[in-house]
């Protein structure tokens, strides 16, 4: 399985962006309405904005937590989404993920309800 394209204002291989690029900023997410990998909805907004025909951001719902849609930058390997909220540092690489992106998390996730 190769590594998925990270779009949108990306600064480096551990796909920090423009406007998420602390240390721990590491993780990429898969967009449900799109399937791209973009390193936050503020980089998913703005490229989506500038295409031909936009689309409408949607989010994961829960009975599709199953899929791999995190990409780990520090390793460049993907996490399903259950996977993803039981852990605070990568299971693969042991690399921390940024507890602050909880906040976001209803940004691209459905949670259960
Ligand atoms: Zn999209
Ligand atoms: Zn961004
Ligand atoms: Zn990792």
């Amino acid at each position: 399985m190769g590594v998925p394209t990270v779009y949108g204002a990306v600064l480096d291989a551990a796909t920090r962006c423009i406007h998420f690029h602390s240390e721990r900023d590491i993780v990429a997410i898969k967009f449900a309405c799109c399937r791209r990998y973009y390193p936050c909805f503020q980089c998913h907004d703005e490229t989506v904005r500038r295409e031909p025909t936009p689309h409408t951001t949607r989010r994961w719902p829960h009975v599709q937590w199953s899929e791999l849609a995190i990409l780990c930058g520090a390793c460049q390997r993907q996490l399903s989404i259950f996977e993803y909220h039981r852990v605070d540092r990568c299971p693969h690489c042991s690399a921390e993920f940024n507890p602050g992106c909880r906040l976001h998390a209803h940004l691209y996730f459905d949670e259960p309800q």
